[in-house]
Parts: C-alpha cells; sequence; structure tokens
C-alpha cells in the first residue's frame, strides 16, 4: 500500500471509534470534576515522547482517554475567564470542515464555504445591530484586534509602504491586554497607548478621553484611534458607546470596539450595546459568548474598503481573474491570513440547528445566572460584591480570608473553576457566565465552595 494511504475498512473503523470517544466525552462532560486532577510532571510522563519510525496504527486513538482526564472539560461548573462552551453541533460542523479540508482564500479555491463565511458573517453582524457591516472570520479576539488597528492606522496615518509614524490610541485602563499587543506589533508603542482612567462602573471616562485626545494634539501627536470596551474581561463593564462614537467623529479618529467578552451579548440585550453601529471595526468571539469550539474570532468592518487598503498586497501567483464580483471575491483582501479553515460551517450547522431563539435564551439565562450569583452574594454577610455586573461576570471576596488562598482550595475542590481579577486594587474572586450548560445549582454551588474553601482555612 502506499505510504499514509488506509484502506476504507480501516477508515470506517477509525473513523466509528473517534466518533464514539466524542460521544462518551460528551455524555461524561457534566459529571467530570471543573478542573482535571494534574501536573506538569504527568503531562511531561504521559505526553512528551519520539516519534517511532513505525507507525501505531489504530492504537493511537487509546490516547484520547488519558488526553481527555487531563483536559479542562467545558462542562457547567467552570467559571474561570471567558471560556465558551463547545457547543457539539458547531464541533460535529469543525470535523466536517476538517473533512471537507478547504483552503479559504478566496471563492475561486473555496466556493461555498467562502459563500457560507459571507452569510454567517452576516448573522453575527445583524446579531449585534450591525446588518451592514462586513467581515471575516479569525482565530480569536486577539487576532480581530490586531487587524482592527492594522486598519485603523492604515485609514488614519498610512504605514503600509513607509513605515509608522508617531501617533496614539487611546483606550480605557480596563482594556483587555491583546490591545497593548496589538499596538507592540503593529510599532506605535505601547506608550503611546493612552490608558484613559474609568468611572465607579469601571466605564472609560469620556471626559478624561477628551482632554487626553486634546492635550495629545497640543503636544504635537497625531490621535488615531479609539478602542472601546464592549465587555471588559473583568467585570463585563461596557463603555459609554454613544458617547464614545461622537467623540470619534468630532475628532475624525477610528473607533474599534473589543466586544470579544461582550458584544455578541447584544442579541439578548441589544439596548445595553447602544452606539455599537457607529464603530468603524468591532471583535467579536463566537468561541466565547456563541458557546462555539475554539477557535472562532470575527471582525466585522462598516467599510470593506478599510480592510482592502490594510490587508490587499496581492502578487500574480494569487491574482483573482475572475469578472464576476462574487466569483472574484478573495477574504485574503480584507484579512492577515491566507489559508484560512472553514470557520464558517460550525456556525452555519450550529447556528441553524438551534435557532437564533435558542441562542438569546441561552445568552439571557448566562445573564440571569450572573444576577442570582450577585444576590446570593448579597445576602451573604461573610462576602462582598466588588464591581456591578451589566452583564455576565461576577466579582467578590471573602471579607475576612485571604481570596487567594481560597481561590486555591476552590480550584482543589473540583466542584467549580472560578478564576481572579484585581478590582480597585483587591484580590477578587471571578465568575463568568457563558455555558449553556450551566444550572442554577451550578451558581448556587459558586458560594457553598466559596464559603467551603474558607472555612477550611481556619483548621
Ligand atoms: C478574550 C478577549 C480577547 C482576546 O480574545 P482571544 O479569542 O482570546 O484571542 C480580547 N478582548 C476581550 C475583552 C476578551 O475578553
Amino acid at each position: 500500500m502506499q505510504s499514509l494511504k488506509i484502506s476504507s475498512e480501516e477508515l470506517s473503523r477509525l473513523t466509528e471509534q473517534a466518533i464514539a470517544l466524542a460521544l462518551s466525552y460528551w455524555t461524561s462532560v457534566e459529571d467530570l470534576p471543573a478542573y482535571p486532577t494534574t501536573s506538569g510532571e504527568q503531562t511531561a510522563k504521559l505526553f512528551s515522547r519520539s516519534w517511532a519510525e513505525e507507525g501505531l496504527g489504530g492504537k493511537v486513538l487509546d490516547d484520547f482517554k488519558i488526553i481527555a482526564e487531563h483536559a479542562r472539560p467545558s462542562g457547567g461548573k467552570f467559571f474561570g475567564y471567558v471560556l465558551g462552551s463547545g457547543e457539539p453541533v458547531g464541533a460535529l460542523g469543525d470535523l466536517l470542515a476538517t473533512v471537507l479540508n478547504q483552503n479559504v482564500t478566496a471563492w475561486r479555491s473555496a466556493p461555498a464555504a467562502v459563500t457560507i463565511e459571507q452569510s454567517v458573517i452576516g448573522w453575527l453582524a445583524e446579531a449585534v445591530g450591525c446588518s451592514a457591516f462586513r467581515g471575516t472570520l479569525c482565530g480569536g479576539g486577539s487576532a480581530a484586534n490586531l487587524m482592527g488597528l492594522a486598519m485603523a492606522r492604515e485609514a488614519k496615518l498610512p504605514a503600509n509602504e513607509a513605515g509608522a509614524r508617531p501617533c496614539t490610541v487611546y483606550a480605557s485602563e480596563q482594556v483587555h491586554m491583546s490591545i497593548p499587543k496589538a499596538i507592540a506589533m503593529l510599532g506605535i508603542g505601547r506608550a503611546n497607548l493612552r490608558l484613559i482612567p474609568v468611572d465607579d462602573d469601571l466605564r472609560m471616562r469620556t471626559d478624561a478621553l477628551e482632554a487626553a485626545i486634546a492635550a495629545d494634539r497640543r503636544a504635537g501627536m497625531t490621535p488615531i484611534a479609539i478602542v472601546a470596551t464592549a465587555g471588559s474581561v473583568n467585570i463585563g463593564a461596557i463603555d459609554p458607546l454613544p458617547e464614545i462614537a461622537e467623540i470619534a467623529r468630532r475628532e475624525a479618529l477610528w473607533l474599534h470596539v473589543d466586544g470579544a467578552y461582550g458584544g455578541l451579548a447584544a442579541l439578548a440585550v441589544p439596548e445595553k450595546f447602544r452606539g455599537l453601529e457607529r464603530a468603524d471595526s468591532i471583535s467579536l468571539d463566537a468561541h466565547k459568548w456563541f458557546y462555539q469550539p475554539l477557535e472562532c474570532g470575527c471582525l466585522l468592518y462598516r467599510d470593506p474598503q478599510f480592510a482592502r487598503d490594510a490587508f490587499s498586497h496581492t502578487e500574480d501567483y494569487v491574482r483573482v481573474m475572475a469578472e464576476n464580483p462574487t466569483e472574484s471575491f478573495a477574504f485574503f483582501e480584507e484579512s492577515m491570513e491566507l489559508s484560512r479553515r472553514f470557520r464558517a460551517l460550525k456556525l452555519w450547522m450550529s447556528l441553524q440547528y438551534h435557532g437564533k431563539r435558542a441562542f438569546r435564551e441561552a445568552i439571557s439565562r448566562d445573564l440571569a445566572h450572573a444576577q442570582l450569583l450577585a444576590e446570593t452574594i448579597q445576602s451573604q454577610p461573610e462576602l462582598e460584591l466588588l464591581a456591578p455586573v451589566p452583564l455576565s461576570a461576577v466579582c467578590f471576596r471573602h471579607r475576612s480570608k485571604d481570596n487567594a488562598s481560597i481561590l486555591k482550595r476552590v480550584i482543589a475542590r473540583g466542584r467549580v473553576y472560578l478564576s481572579n481579577a484585581t478590582i480597585h486594587r483587591q484580590f477578587a474572586l471571578r465568575a463568568c457566565f457563558v455555558n449553556h450548560r450551566t444550572t442554577e445549582d451550578d451558581v448556587r454551588a459558586i458560594v457553598s465552595e466559596v464559603i467551603a474553601a474558607a472555612d477550611e482555612l481556619n483548621r
């Protein structure tokens, strides 16, 4: 037999076994501990191995069980960071996308996939009240933020040919780390990212924003963009979008909105996201609050010409020959990526399988879970809520114990997983709800686990 080729009998056996593994994992995921018992020593012992000269054959699937045992499950009791739940229909879509092995560079290389990606981009744009926007799928919010800021720079102070010139960008103190990272990679320099103070609700102060822009202009700097956050990673704060959009318009600055965590919640609570439609570019993460398997980021933009200005640099070997506008469309002219996987198929399948209402309801339930947790915390004298809860992230602390030690114990107990944040310079326990599997009992377990962990510290 030719190298790498496998027989159809063998393929059929492998496929059945792989699907059976997926199925048994999905049926067990609710019962798994919130975090695996593992260590760096154990994973090194299990998974650092050399590559043998002879193939193992179907035995490779035997590893899946042990890999799953040392993996972080997407069950309903995991509340750390902003971690979506890997909706199974989306996962099956991802499998089939990989089987098709489309390179979604341009219509010519992936006719159906390009059209499907354009369709699902349209659904996401409509879900956040920005129907007229176009966009591209990408690996995640970090990639979307980098591309959004690259577009901003090329629109306001073109750098692609002659290189970057000094300029300034504005974002709140609560901005996600991917923004300073993008600023650094674009050669703008992190020192030129102005971190604007926030109000008591941790939203960008627009008076301080205006003052910072004015001060920079007086000093001869060139402001190019404002990054507003629609759902800060710590507490879900939404910067005052209409006021910021007005400042951006008046100052002729690009407005990029980082909605990687919060943006898609606009499907359920559009009133909280008023002003989003005035952005020039918006980052979304369907692998967070649209429950999709990783990776599923998205950059939306109002005017695709700016994406082409930033990203199109076409060599002859990829130049599209077709005349027809559908057939000459190329994502690589609107994205930093050339080879791209068929990310849209999971959205295509999962979003249509469940329908719009089911997603709206799942997001509403996450929002309700966050309110339930906030209320439960406020009814417990030993606990204190540390920040408002505008979306689905709840920051709180135990009033009299060392919260970092509580967090370690909570994680070690394995029933729920929390992460942490710093709120007004205090160490906060943080729970974030972006998981369709979470139940009210799981929410109540957060408080009982924190109290149990605190009690253990006495002993
Ligand atoms: C998660 C997140 C990002 C980064 O997204 P990735 O998909 O992890 O790259 C950016 N901004 C905010 C607000 C986020 O929550």
